[in-house]
Protein backbone atom coordinates (compact mmCIF):
# COMPACT_ATOMS: atom_id res chain seq x y z
CA UNK A 1 0.00 0.00 0.00
CA UNK A 2 1.30 3.21 -1.35
CA UNK A 3 -0.13 6.48 0.44
CA UNK A 4 1.18 8.99 -1.90
CA UNK A 5 0.34 10.30 -4.98
CA UNK A 6 3.26 9.17 -8.08
CA UNK A 7 4.23 12.43 -9.78
CA UNK A 8 1.54 11.86 -12.40
CA UNK A 9 -0.76 11.37 -9.76
CA UNK A 10 0.74 14.72 -8.11
CA UNK A 11 0.48 17.03 -11.17
CA UNK A 12 -2.73 15.91 -11.85
CA UNK A 13 -4.16 16.82 -8.87
CA UNK A 14 -2.75 20.10 -9.21
CA UNK A 15 -4.32 20.41 -12.64
CA UNK A 16 -7.54 19.60 -10.78
CA UNK A 17 -7.20 21.95 -8.51
CA UNK A 18 -6.72 24.45 -10.60
CA UNK A 19 -9.73 24.47 -12.15
CA UNK A 20 -11.29 23.73 -9.42
CA UNK A 21 -10.54 27.15 -8.19
CA UNK A 22 -11.42 29.08 -10.99
CA UNK A 23 -14.67 27.58 -11.39
CA UNK A 24 -16.09 26.68 -8.14
CA UNK A 25 -16.99 28.80 -4.64
CA UNK A 26 -15.55 26.97 -1.82
CA UNK A 27 -18.27 24.55 0.50
CA UNK A 28 -21.16 26.80 1.29
CA UNK A 29 -23.38 26.66 4.04
CA UNK A 30 -27.05 25.03 3.83
CA UNK A 31 -28.62 28.71 3.84
CA UNK A 32 -27.00 29.19 0.15
CA UNK A 33 -28.00 26.29 -1.31
CA UNK A 34 -31.89 26.71 0.50
CA UNK A 35 -32.21 30.33 -1.09
CA UNK A 36 -31.34 29.77 -4.91
CA UNK A 37 -34.22 28.09 -6.61
CA UNK A 38 -33.91 24.91 -8.06
CA UNK A 39 -33.80 26.16 -11.64
CA UNK A 40 -31.36 28.92 -10.59
CA UNK A 41 -29.26 25.52 -9.19
CA UNK A 42 -29.77 23.60 -12.13
CA UNK A 43 -28.40 26.29 -14.20
CA UNK A 44 -25.17 26.73 -12.37
CA UNK A 45 -25.20 22.93 -12.14
CA UNK A 46 -25.53 22.55 -15.71
CA UNK A 47 -22.91 25.61 -16.30
CA UNK A 48 -20.38 23.65 -14.12
CA UNK A 49 -20.76 20.86 -15.81
CA UNK A 50 -20.40 22.14 -19.44
CA UNK A 51 -16.78 24.03 -18.17
CA UNK A 52 -15.83 20.42 -16.38
CA UNK A 53 -16.25 18.24 -19.82
CA UNK A 54 -14.22 21.03 -21.75
CA UNK A 55 -11.20 21.07 -19.58
CA UNK A 56 -11.67 17.22 -19.66
CA UNK A 57 -12.62 16.41 -15.72
CA UNK A 58 -16.27 15.15 -17.04
CA UNK A 59 -15.22 11.42 -18.61
CA UNK A 60 -11.75 10.78 -16.71
CA UNK A 61 -12.04 7.35 -17.32
CA UNK A 62 -14.07 7.08 -20.15
CA UNK A 63 -12.68 6.21 -23.61
CA UNK A 64 -11.72 9.37 -26.22
CA UNK A 65 -14.30 8.50 -28.45
CA UNK A 66 -17.01 9.15 -25.89
CA UNK A 67 -15.38 12.53 -24.68
CA UNK A 68 -13.15 10.89 -22.42
CA UNK A 69 -9.38 11.33 -21.58
CA UNK A 70 -8.77 7.35 -21.01
CA UNK A 71 -7.48 7.17 -17.57
CA UNK A 72 -6.84 5.08 -14.80
CA UNK A 73 -9.67 5.11 -11.92
CA UNK A 74 -7.15 6.63 -9.82
CA UNK A 75 -7.29 9.93 -11.29
CA UNK A 76 -11.52 9.65 -11.24
CA UNK A 77 -10.64 9.34 -7.45
CA UNK A 78 -8.38 12.30 -7.17
CA UNK A 79 -10.09 14.91 -8.67
CA UNK A 80 -13.40 13.72 -6.63
CA UNK A 81 -11.28 14.12 -3.73
CA UNK A 82 -10.58 17.67 -4.58
CA UNK A 83 -13.70 18.72 -6.03
CA UNK A 84 -15.39 17.65 -2.67
CA UNK A 85 -13.89 20.16 -0.91
CA UNK A 86 -15.69 22.65 -3.03
CA UNK A 87 -19.11 23.84 -3.52
CA UNK A 88 -21.00 20.40 -4.82
CA UNK A 89 -22.79 21.05 -8.51
CA UNK A 90 -22.35 17.64 -9.84
CA UNK A 91 -25.07 16.08 -8.34
CA UNK A 92 -27.81 15.81 -10.47
CA UNK A 93 -25.40 14.05 -13.32
CA UNK A 94 -23.97 11.22 -10.92
CA UNK A 95 -26.94 8.87 -11.57
CA UNK A 96 -26.41 9.73 -15.15
CA UNK A 97 -23.05 9.78 -15.84
CA UNK A 98 -22.31 7.43 -13.07
CA UNK A 99 -24.71 4.43 -13.94
CA UNK A 100 -26.72 5.07 -16.90
CA UNK A 101 -24.13 6.40 -19.34
CA UNK A 102 -21.66 3.83 -18.74
CA UNK A 103 -24.90 1.23 -19.36
CA UNK A 104 -25.42 3.16 -22.32
CA UNK A 105 -21.60 2.83 -23.90
CA UNK A 106 -22.02 -0.65 -23.28
CA UNK A 107 -25.00 -1.45 -24.82
CA UNK A 108 -26.54 1.29 -27.23
CA UNK A 109 -25.60 1.11 -30.95
CA UNK A 110 -22.68 3.26 -32.48
CA UNK A 111 -25.55 5.69 -33.25
CA UNK A 112 -27.17 6.16 -30.48
CA UNK A 113 -23.92 6.58 -28.26
CA UNK A 114 -23.07 9.26 -30.95
CA UNK A 115 -26.22 11.05 -30.37
CA UNK A 116 -26.78 10.82 -26.27
CA UNK A 117 -23.19 10.14 -24.82
CA UNK A 118 -21.74 13.95 -25.47
CA UNK A 119 -24.89 15.97 -24.20
CA UNK A 120 -25.33 13.85 -21.07
CA UNK A 121 -21.09 14.60 -20.61
CA UNK A 122 -21.56 18.24 -20.73
CA UNK A 123 -24.47 18.43 -18.67
CA UNK A 124 -27.09 19.43 -21.56
CA UNK A 125 -29.34 16.32 -20.62
CA UNK A 126 -29.66 14.68 -17.75
CA UNK A 127 -30.62 10.98 -17.28
CA UNK A 128 -32.56 9.05 -14.07
CA UNK A 129 -32.21 5.29 -13.53
CA UNK A 130 -35.65 3.39 -13.10
CA UNK A 131 -35.34 0.50 -11.47
CA UNK A 132 -36.85 0.19 -7.75
CA UNK A 133 -41.14 -0.49 -7.70
CA UNK A 134 -42.98 -0.36 -4.45
CA UNK A 135 -43.04 -4.24 -4.25
CA UNK A 136 -39.20 -4.33 -5.56
CA UNK A 137 -36.41 -2.29 -4.06
CA UNK A 138 -33.89 -5.00 -3.15
CA UNK A 139 -35.30 -7.61 -4.77
CA UNK A 140 -35.48 -5.63 -7.60
CA UNK A 141 -35.41 -8.64 -10.40
CA UNK A 142 -39.32 -9.31 -8.83
CA UNK A 143 -40.79 -5.75 -10.37
CA UNK A 144 -43.59 -5.69 -12.07
CA UNK A 145 -43.90 -3.22 -14.58
CA UNK A 146 -44.76 -4.93 -17.96
CA UNK A 147 -43.42 -4.06 -21.61
CA UNK A 148 -45.45 -6.09 -24.00
CA UNK A 149 -44.42 -5.95 -28.13
CA UNK A 150 -46.70 -4.40 -30.75
CA UNK A 151 -45.18 -3.89 -33.96
CA UNK A 152 -41.51 -2.37 -33.39
CA UNK A 153 -42.38 -0.78 -30.72
CA UNK A 154 -43.27 -2.36 -26.73
CA UNK A 155 -45.80 -0.75 -24.79
CA UNK A 156 -45.18 -0.19 -21.15
CA UNK A 157 -47.32 -0.17 -17.97
CA UNK A 158 -46.72 -0.27 -14.66
CA UNK A 159 -44.91 2.53 -11.86
CA UNK A 160 -41.66 2.93 -10.67
CA UNK A 161 -40.53 4.87 -7.25
CA UNK A 162 -37.30 6.45 -5.82
CA UNK A 163 -36.64 7.96 -8.74
CA UNK A 164 -34.03 10.64 -7.81
CA UNK A 165 -33.93 13.53 -10.08
CA UNK A 166 -36.98 11.85 -12.24
CA UNK A 167 -38.27 15.18 -12.53
CA UNK A 168 -35.37 17.02 -14.17
CA UNK A 169 -34.49 14.12 -16.67
CA UNK A 170 -34.62 14.33 -19.64
CA UNK A 171 -34.14 10.50 -20.24
CA UNK A 172 -33.73 7.67 -18.09
CA UNK A 173 -32.61 3.51 -18.32
CA UNK A 174 -35.84 1.26 -17.84
CA UNK A 175 -36.21 -2.47 -16.39
CA UNK A 176 -39.58 -4.35 -17.34
CA UNK A 177 -40.94 -7.31 -17.14
CA UNK A 178 -41.06 -8.70 -20.53
CA UNK A 179 -41.94 -12.58 -20.00
CA UNK A 180 -43.65 -13.73 -16.88
CA UNK A 181 -43.39 -17.28 -17.84
CA UNK A 182 -40.24 -17.74 -16.76
CA UNK A 183 -37.99 -17.05 -13.00
CA UNK A 184 -37.64 -13.65 -12.30
CA UNK A 185 -34.42 -12.80 -13.11
CA UNK A 186 -34.74 -14.37 -17.01
CA UNK A 187 -38.09 -12.32 -17.77
CA UNK A 188 -36.45 -8.75 -17.35
CA UNK A 189 -35.18 -6.45 -20.17
CA UNK A 190 -33.62 -3.03 -20.42
CA UNK A 191 -34.76 -0.02 -22.30
CA UNK A 192 -34.14 3.82 -22.43
CA UNK A 193 -36.48 6.33 -23.21
CA UNK A 194 -37.73 9.75 -23.10
CA UNK A 195 -39.01 10.94 -19.92
CA UNK A 196 -41.67 13.69 -21.66
CA UNK A 197 -43.06 10.80 -24.02
CA UNK A 198 -46.56 10.36 -23.84
CA UNK A 199 -47.80 8.10 -20.92
CA UNK A 200 -45.40 9.24 -18.98
CA UNK A 201 -46.08 10.99 -15.25
CA UNK A 202 -43.54 12.05 -12.83
CA UNK A 203 -44.83 12.80 -9.16
CA UNK A 204 -42.55 13.78 -7.04
CA UNK A 205 -42.67 12.73 -3.19
CA UNK A 206 -41.94 14.81 -0.36
CA UNK A 207 -38.90 14.27 2.01
CA UNK A 208 -38.42 15.26 5.84
CA UNK A 209 -35.64 17.36 4.30
CA UNK A 210 -38.32 19.26 2.39
CA UNK A 211 -36.69 19.07 -0.50
CA UNK A 212 -38.59 17.08 -3.17
CA UNK A 213 -35.27 14.80 -4.97
CA UNK A 214 -37.27 11.10 -5.91
CA UNK A 215 -40.58 10.27 -7.43
CA UNK A 216 -42.83 8.13 -8.49
CA UNK A 217 -42.93 7.62 -12.40
CA UNK A 218 -46.21 5.75 -13.47
CA UNK A 219 -46.25 4.49 -17.27
CA UNK A 220 -49.53 4.05 -19.11
CA UNK A 221 -49.35 2.56 -22.46
CA UNK A 222 -45.67 4.69 -23.07
CA UNK A 223 -44.68 3.46 -26.20
CA UNK A 224 -40.60 2.79 -26.63
CA UNK A 225 -39.26 1.91 -30.11
CA UNK A 226 -37.32 -1.41 -30.36
CA UNK A 227 -33.93 0.27 -31.50
CA UNK A 228 -34.08 1.45 -28.02
CA UNK A 229 -33.90 -2.03 -26.32
CA UNK A 230 -30.03 -2.09 -24.84
CA UNK A 231 -29.18 -5.71 -25.13
CA UNK A 232 -31.04 -8.40 -25.65
CA UNK A 233 -34.87 -9.34 -24.86
CA UNK A 234 -34.95 -11.43 -21.37
CA UNK A 235 -31.04 -10.18 -20.76
CA UNK A 236 -32.16 -7.05 -18.46
CA UNK A 237 -30.50 -8.34 -15.40
CA UNK A 238 -27.48 -9.07 -16.94
CA UNK A 239 -27.25 -4.92 -18.08
CA UNK A 240 -28.93 -4.02 -15.12
CA UNK A 241 -25.45 -6.04 -13.02
CA UNK A 242 -23.29 -3.31 -15.32
CA UNK A 243 -25.75 -0.50 -13.76
CA UNK A 244 -25.88 -1.53 -10.56
CA UNK A 245 -21.98 -2.48 -10.29
CA UNK A 246 -21.40 0.93 -11.13
CA UNK A 247 -23.80 1.95 -8.41
CA UNK A 248 -21.79 0.18 -5.85
CA UNK A 249 -18.57 2.04 -6.92
CA UNK A 250 -20.74 5.64 -7.11
CA UNK A 251 -22.26 5.56 -3.40
CA UNK A 252 -19.07 4.28 -1.53
CA UNK A 253 -18.00 7.81 0.02
CA UNK A 254 -17.84 9.52 3.34
CA UNK A 255 -20.08 12.44 2.88
CA UNK A 256 -21.39 14.73 5.35
CA UNK A 257 -19.38 15.37 9.21
CA UNK A 258 -17.06 12.99 10.14
CA UNK A 259 -15.40 12.15 13.56
CA UNK A 260 -13.35 15.64 13.41
CA UNK A 261 -16.18 17.97 12.80
CA UNK A 262 -17.73 15.87 16.24
CA UNK A 263 -14.57 16.59 17.72
CA UNK A 264 -14.90 20.38 16.81
CA UNK A 265 -18.47 20.47 18.02
CA UNK A 266 -17.88 18.70 21.46
CA UNK A 267 -14.89 21.39 21.68
CA UNK A 268 -17.35 23.87 21.69
CA UNK A 269 -19.80 22.84 23.66
CA UNK A 270 -20.61 23.07 27.61
CA UNK A 271 -20.83 19.51 29.04
CA UNK A 272 -23.95 18.28 30.57
CA UNK A 273 -22.21 18.32 33.85
CA UNK A 274 -21.68 21.82 34.04
CA UNK A 275 -17.40 21.59 34.06
CA UNK A 276 -15.43 21.76 31.16
CA UNK A 277 -16.66 20.86 27.38
CA UNK A 278 -18.15 17.52 25.82
CA UNK A 279 -14.30 16.78 25.28
CA UNK A 280 -14.68 16.14 29.08
CA UNK A 281 -17.34 14.11 29.21
CA UNK A 282 -16.71 10.09 29.44
CA UNK A 283 -19.62 9.07 27.35
CA UNK A 284 -18.88 11.53 24.52
CA UNK A 285 -15.46 10.70 24.30
CA UNK A 286 -16.45 6.94 24.77
CA UNK A 287 -18.29 7.31 21.11
CA UNK A 288 -15.71 9.61 19.90
CA UNK A 289 -13.08 6.90 20.25
CA UNK A 290 -15.40 4.79 18.33
CA UNK A 291 -15.77 7.17 15.62
CA UNK A 292 -12.11 7.78 15.39
CA UNK A 293 -11.44 3.68 14.83
CA UNK A 294 -14.37 3.14 12.17
CA UNK A 295 -13.05 6.04 10.37
CA UNK A 296 -9.57 4.93 10.18
CA UNK A 297 -10.81 1.90 9.65
CA UNK A 298 -12.81 3.34 6.35
CA UNK A 299 -9.65 5.49 5.63
CA UNK A 300 -7.17 2.52 5.40
CA UNK A 301 -9.87 0.54 3.73
CA UNK A 302 -9.96 2.94 0.86
CA UNK A 303 -6.19 2.89 0.93
CA UNK A 304 -6.66 -0.47 -0.47
CA UNK A 305 -8.98 0.17 -2.82
CA UNK A 306 -6.98 3.16 -4.10
CA UNK A 307 -4.37 1.26 -4.35
CA UNK A 308 -5.58 -1.30 -6.02
CA UNK A 309 -7.22 1.12 -8.79
CA UNK A 310 -3.88 2.95 -9.12
CA UNK A 311 -2.02 -0.67 -10.18
CA UNK A 312 -5.43 -0.90 -12.68
CA UNK A 313 -7.32 -3.46 -11.05
CA UNK A 314 -10.95 -3.79 -9.79
CA UNK A 315 -12.02 -3.21 -6.42
CA UNK A 316 -14.09 -6.23 -5.30
CA UNK A 317 -17.40 -6.47 -3.34
CA UNK A 318 -14.92 -5.34 0.14
CA UNK A 319 -16.11 -2.11 -0.75
CA UNK A 320 -19.77 -2.68 0.67
CA UNK A 321 -17.85 -2.80 3.79
CA UNK A 322 -17.07 0.91 3.70
CA UNK A 323 -20.57 1.98 2.83
CA UNK A 324 -22.24 0.50 5.61
CA UNK A 325 -19.28 1.90 8.04
CA UNK A 326 -20.00 5.16 6.68
CA UNK A 327 -24.11 5.47 6.49
CA UNK A 328 -24.39 4.32 10.02
CA UNK A 329 -21.65 6.86 11.72
CA UNK A 330 -23.13 9.39 10.08
CA UNK A 331 -26.35 8.47 11.03
CA UNK A 332 -24.60 8.01 14.92
CA UNK A 333 -22.61 11.05 14.94
CA UNK A 334 -25.39 13.26 13.55
CA UNK A 335 -28.11 11.94 15.78
CA UNK A 336 -25.71 12.38 18.95
CA UNK A 337 -24.48 15.74 17.77
CA UNK A 338 -28.16 16.84 17.58
CA UNK A 339 -28.66 15.81 21.10
CA UNK A 340 -25.47 17.25 22.59
CA UNK A 341 -26.60 20.72 20.97
CA UNK A 342 -29.43 20.70 23.19
CA UNK A 343 -32.23 23.25 22.24
CA UNK A 344 -30.03 24.32 19.12
CA UNK A 345 -30.07 20.24 18.04
CA UNK A 346 -33.90 21.27 16.45
CA UNK A 347 -33.07 24.35 14.34
CA UNK A 348 -31.55 24.05 11.12
CA UNK A 349 -31.03 27.30 9.88
CA UNK A 350 -27.38 27.65 9.38
CA UNK A 351 -27.41 31.14 10.45
CA UNK A 352 -28.50 30.10 14.23
CA UNK A 353 -27.83 26.63 14.57
CA UNK A 354 -23.93 25.65 16.07
CA UNK A 355 -21.39 24.75 13.20
CA UNK A 356 -23.80 26.10 10.26
CA UNK A 357 -26.01 23.51 10.80
CA UNK A 358 -24.15 20.50 9.70
CA UNK A 359 -25.68 17.89 11.47
CA UNK A 360 -28.81 18.94 11.37
CA UNK A 361 -28.51 19.25 7.21
CA UNK A 362 -26.96 15.69 6.86
CA UNK A 363 -29.55 14.17 10.02
CA UNK A 364 -32.22 14.65 7.62
CA UNK A 365 -30.68 12.30 4.74
CA UNK A 366 -28.18 9.66 6.54
CA UNK A 367 -31.37 7.44 6.90
CA UNK A 368 -31.37 7.49 2.85
CA UNK A 369 -27.66 6.33 2.42
CA UNK A 370 -28.42 3.26 4.60
CA UNK A 371 -30.93 2.29 2.11
CA UNK A 372 -29.39 3.89 -1.57
CA UNK A 373 -27.54 1.53 -3.45
CA UNK A 374 -28.24 -1.34 -1.38
CA UNK A 375 -29.47 -1.71 2.92
CA UNK A 376 -27.31 -2.33 5.21
CA UNK A 377 -28.55 -6.17 5.20
CA UNK A 378 -28.43 -6.74 1.85
CA UNK A 379 -24.94 -5.14 1.61
CA UNK A 380 -23.76 -7.68 4.77
CA UNK A 381 -25.27 -10.23 3.14
CA UNK A 382 -22.93 -9.57 -0.50
CA UNK A 383 -19.68 -9.37 2.24
CA UNK A 384 -21.32 -12.82 4.05
CA UNK A 385 -21.18 -14.65 0.83
CA UNK A 386 -18.73 -13.10 -1.44
CA UNK A 387 -15.88 -11.33 0.78
CA UNK A 388 -16.30 -14.17 4.44
CA UNK A 389 -17.82 -17.47 1.77
CA UNK A 390 -20.43 -18.12 3.79
CA UNK A 391 -23.80 -20.45 2.31
CA UNK A 392 -25.57 -18.33 0.03
CA UNK A 393 -29.14 -16.59 1.79
CA UNK A 394 -32.49 -19.03 1.48
CA UNK A 395 -33.56 -18.28 -2.04
CA UNK A 396 -37.30 -19.98 -2.25
CA UNK A 397 -37.93 -18.56 -5.42
CA UNK A 398 -35.43 -20.17 -7.18
CA UNK A 399 -36.51 -21.76 -10.04
CA UNK A 400 -40.08 -20.90 -9.88
CA UNK A 401 -41.35 -18.54 -12.90
CA UNK A 402 -42.25 -14.82 -12.01
CA UNK A 403 -45.82 -15.72 -12.68
CA UNK A 404 -46.16 -18.08 -10.00
CA UNK A 405 -44.44 -15.78 -6.87
CA UNK A 406 -46.92 -14.60 -4.29
CA UNK A 407 -46.01 -11.33 -5.98
CA UNK A 408 -45.58 -12.09 -9.50
CA UNK A 409 -49.71 -13.02 -9.58
C1 LIG B 1 -31.41 8.20 -1.47
C2 LIG B 1 -32.05 7.14 -2.36
C3 LIG B 1 -32.00 7.27 -3.74
C4 LIG B 1 -32.59 6.30 -4.56
N1 LIG B 1 -32.57 6.49 -5.91
C5 LIG B 1 -33.11 5.55 -6.72
C6 LIG B 1 -33.13 5.74 -8.13
O1 LIG B 1 -32.69 6.79 -8.65
N2 LIG B 1 -33.65 4.77 -8.92
C7 LIG B 1 -34.15 3.61 -8.39
O2 LIG B 1 -34.58 2.76 -9.17
N3 LIG B 1 -34.20 3.41 -7.05
C8 LIG B 1 -33.69 4.36 -6.21
N4 LIG B 1 -33.73 4.18 -4.83
C9 LIG B 1 -34.40 3.00 -4.29
C10 LIG B 1 -33.46 1.99 -3.65
O3 LIG B 1 -32.73 1.29 -4.61
C11 LIG B 1 -34.32 1.07 -2.78
O4 LIG B 1 -34.93 1.87 -1.78
C12 LIG B 1 -33.49 -0.01 -2.13
O5 LIG B 1 -33.02 -0.94 -3.06
C13 LIG B 1 -34.31 -0.77 -1.05
O6 LIG B 1 -35.52 -1.20 -1.55
P1 LIG B 1 -36.91 -0.91 -0.80
O7 LIG B 1 -36.93 0.53 -0.43
O8 LIG B 1 -38.00 -1.44 -1.66
O9 LIG B 1 -36.83 -1.75 0.54
P2 LIG B 1 -37.07 -3.32 0.67
O10 LIG B 1 -36.30 -4.06 -0.34
O11 LIG B 1 -38.55 -3.56 0.74
O12 LIG B 1 -36.44 -3.61 2.09
C14 LIG B 1 -37.16 -3.39 3.32
C15 LIG B 1 -36.29 -3.92 4.45
O13 LIG B 1 -36.11 -5.35 4.31
C16 LIG B 1 -34.73 -5.68 4.29
N5 LIG B 1 -34.48 -6.80 3.38
C17 LIG B 1 -34.91 -6.93 2.10
N6 LIG B 1 -34.46 -8.09 1.56
C18 LIG B 1 -33.69 -8.69 2.50
C19 LIG B 1 -32.93 -9.91 2.54
N7 LIG B 1 -32.85 -10.72 1.49
N8 LIG B 1 -32.27 -10.21 3.68
C20 LIG B 1 -32.33 -9.38 4.77
N9 LIG B 1 -33.05 -8.23 4.80
C21 LIG B 1 -33.70 -7.88 3.68
C22 LIG B 1 -34.04 -4.42 3.80
O14 LIG B 1 -32.68 -4.37 4.21
C23 LIG B 1 -34.88 -3.32 4.45
O15 LIG B 1 -34.48 -3.11 5.77
C24 LIG B 1 -33.20 5.16 -3.98
C25 LIG B 1 -33.26 5.03 -2.59
C26 LIG B 1 -32.72 6.01 -1.78
C27 LIG B 1 -32.83 5.86 -0.29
Amino acid sequence: MDFNDTPEEAAFRAEARKFLEANLAPKSGARAQAESSESDFMKRCKAYQKKKAEAGFAGITWQKEHGGRAMAPIFNVIFGQEEAKFEGLSGPFAIGLGMCIPTMIAFASEDQKKRYVGPALKGDEIWCQLFSEPSAGSDVAGLKTRAVKDGDDWVINGQKVWTSGAHYSDYGILLVRTNPDVEKHKGLTMFFLDMKSPGVEVRPIHQMSGGSNFNEVYFTDVRIPDAQRLGEVGQGWQVALVTLMNERLAVGGSPGPDYSEAMELARRTPAPSGKGTLLQDQAFRAQLADWFVSAEGYKLGRFRTITALSKGQTPGPESSIGKILNANRLQDITNAAIEAEDHFGIISDDAIAPMDAVFQQSYMWAPGLRIAGGTDEILKNIIAERVLGLPQDVRVDKGVAYKDLPTGR
